[in-house]
C-alpha cells in the first residue's frame, strides 16, 4: 500500500524526480553566457538526443553528407539496430531523465525493415523517450503501414508517430526525380510525403507530428521563402533549416558553405512565414546554434506563442517554468490535471499570469471571433547551425582534456557552444554524452571503420 502511494506521489509530481536531478545537473553544466532567464536547457529539457551507428548507410546522396564515407560500406542490420538503440536510449534514461525527445537517426531509418523500425521505436519509448524518425521521405506507403500496424493483429502498434522528412535540393537519387534544379520541383513529393500520414490517420487511426527539414547552400538559399509559403499548409508542424556546414564526407563538399551569414538563413526564414519570428522569447543552448520561434497561425497570419518584447509574457514564462519545469504534457488527461494542480501550488503567481498571458495571447490572434472563423495551426520554425569538422576538432580536443576555455577566441567560442550544446548522442560505452558536432567531426569516422568490420555491406 505505500508502496502505492509513493508511487502515486512520483506520477503527479510535475516532473519525474530523475528528470528534476538531470535538469539541475544540466543547468549546472552550462556555461555562464547561456545560463539567461529565457534560456530553457536545464530548466525544461535536458535537449534533443540523436542515436548514432545504429544504421550509417543512406541510400540517397546529399551535398554535403554529415556521414564519413565509410558509412556507406556498413550493411544496414536491424539486431545490430536494435542492440545500439536499446544500449543508448538506456543511458540517455538514465543520464537524462524521462520524456526527453529523440531522433532515430543516423543514415536512412527507411532501409530498416518495417518490423525493425517498429521495434527501435518500441524501445525507444520504453526507455522513456519521445522518437522521431529522421528520413528522406523516399518510401511507399505500404512500407509505413507495416511499421505502423501489427503484422500478428493488423492492428495499429503506435497510436503516435513523429517523422522529419529532409528535402532539398541538395539531395540525389530521389525516386521519380533524376535532377532537381529548384526546390519547387520537390513540392509534390513532400506533398506526397504528409499525404501518407494523413492517409494512415484515416485508415487506421495513427496520428503523426511531422516536421520539415532542409538543408541551406548558397544555391538555395533565395528559395526557402517560397518553398515555406507554398508548402505551409501540406501538414508539416515544423520547418527546421540547417545553414551548411563542412563536416562528414569531404567528396561531397560542393559550395562555398560559409557564404552567408545565419542571419540571412533566419531573415529568408522569416520572409517565407510571413510574420516576425521571435526566436529570443525562449533559447534552447546557445543562439549560434539554434534559434526556434513557437507560433501558430491565424488564416495567413503568423502569431508568436510569445512576445519577445513583451515583459509580461516573460514574466508568464518565469512563472511557467517555475511551475511546470520539465513537466510532460502528453500523459493521460487525469494524470496531466494532477500534475498541473500540483505546478500551479508551487507556484502561485502562475495563475494570475496565466491568465493575463491568455487575454494578450487571444487579443494578438485577433479575438475569438477571428479564432472560431479561422481554427489556429500551430507551427514551429527552427534553424540548426552545425559547425565545421574543422572548427569542432582543436575545441572538443581541448575539453576531451579538461580545459573548459581556450587562448584562441574561435576555439573559445567552440568550445562555448559544444558546452552549451542542445543535441546529443550517448556512448554507455564510456558513461558520457557528447555534442553532435563532435560525433560528427570526431567519432563518427573512427565508429565507421569499425562498423564496416562488424557489418560489412
Ligand atoms: S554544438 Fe553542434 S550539435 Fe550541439 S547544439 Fe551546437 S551546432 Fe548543434
Amino acid at each position: 500500500m505505500l508502496d502505492r502511494l509513493r508511487a502515486l506521489e512520483v506520477l503527479t509530481r510535475p516532473e519525474h524526480p530523475d528528470l528534476t536531478a538531470a535538469l539541475a545537473r544540466r543547468w549546472e553544466e552550462l556555461p555562464a553566457h547561456v545560463r539567461t532567464r529565457n534560456q530553457m536547457l536545464g530548466k525544461r529539457t535536458a535537449g534533443c538526443e540523436g542515436t548514432h551507428g545504429v544504421f550509417p548507410r543512406c541510400n540517397l546522396a546529399c551535398t554535403p553528407c554529415y556521414h564519413a564515407k565509410e558509412a556507406q560500406r556498413v550493411r544496414t542490420d536491424g539486431q545490430h539496430t536494435l542492440r545500439e538503440v536499446d544500449a543508448q536510449m538506456a543511458f540517455l534514461r538514465q543520464a537524462r531523465g524521462p520524456g526527453q525527445n529523440a531522433q532515430l537517426i543516423g543514415g536512412e531509418v527507411s532501409l530498416l525493415e518495417p518490423d525493425d523500425l517498429a521495434a527501435a521505436l518500441l524501445a525507444m519509448q520504453a526507455h522513456g523517450r519521445k522518437p522521431m524518425s529522421l528520413s528522406h521521405g523516399d518510401f511507399t506507403y505500404e512500407y509505413l503501414e507495416r511499421v505502423a500496424l501489427d503484422p500478428r493483429t493488423g492492428r495499429p502498434r503506435f497510436e503516435h508517430l513523429s517523422f522529419a522528412g529532409h528535402f532539398d535540393s541538395t539531395m540525389l537519387g530521389r525516386t521519380g526525380i533524376r535532377k532537381v534544379e529548384r526546390e519547387a520541383q520537390l513540392n509534390p513529393f513532400r506533398k506526397a510525403f504528409c499525404d501518407m500520414f494523413r492517409r494512415l490517420e484515416e485508415e487506421h487511426g495513427v496520428t503523426s507530428y511531422l516536421a520539415h527539414n532542409m538543408t541551406i547552400t548558397p544555391r538555395n538559399i533565395d528559395q526557402i521563402p517560397e518553398v515555406l509559403q507554398e508548402i505551409r499548409d501540406y501538414g508539416f508542424r515544423m520547418f527546421s533549416h540547417q545553414p551548411a556546414a563542412f563536416v562528414g564526407n569531404q567528396a561531397r563538399w560542393k559550395e562555398r558553405y560559409r557564404s552567408f551569414s545565419t542571419d540571412a538563413v533566419w531573415a529568408r526564414i522569416q520572409e517565407g512565414a510571413g510574420g516576425r519570428l521571435h526566436d529570443d522569447a525562449l533559447h534552447i543552448g546557445d543562439k549560434r546554434c539554434n534559434r526556434t520561434a513557437y507560433g501558430f497561425y491565424v488564416g495567413d497570419r503568423y502569431v508568436p506563442l510569445l512576445d519577445e518584447d513583451s515583459e509580461a509574457d516573460r514574466r508568464w514564462l518565469d512563472s511557467f517554468v517555475a511551475a511546470f519545469g520539465g513537466m510532460d504534457f502528453a500523459a493521460p488527461p487525469a494524470v496531466t490535471a494532477a500534475r498541473t494542480v500540483r505546478a500551479l501550488a508551487r507556484e502561485p503567481r502562475a495563475l494570475p499570469r496565466l491568465a493575463g498571458y491568455a487575454a494578450r495571447l487571444l487579443a494578438r490572434a485577433g479575438g475569438p471571433v477571428a479564432l472560431v472563423r479561422t481554427p489556429p495551426r500551430a507551427i514551429t520554425y527552427v534553424m540548426h547551425a552545425f559547425m565545421d569538422a574543422k572548427a569542432v576538432r582543436p575545441a572538443w580536443a581541448a575539453m576531451d582534456r579538461g580545459e573548459t576555455t581556450h587562448a584562441d577566441p574561435d576555439v573559445r567560442a567552440t568550445m562555448e557552444r559544444l558546452q552549451a550544446c542542445s543535441y546529443a548522442m550517448a556512448h554507455p560505452e564510456d558513461g558520457r554524452t557528447v555534442p553532435a558536432c563532435a560525433q560528427h567531426s570526431v567519432l563518427d569516422p573512427l565508429e565507421n571503420l569499425e562498423l564496416m568490420a562488424l557489418l560489412p555491406a
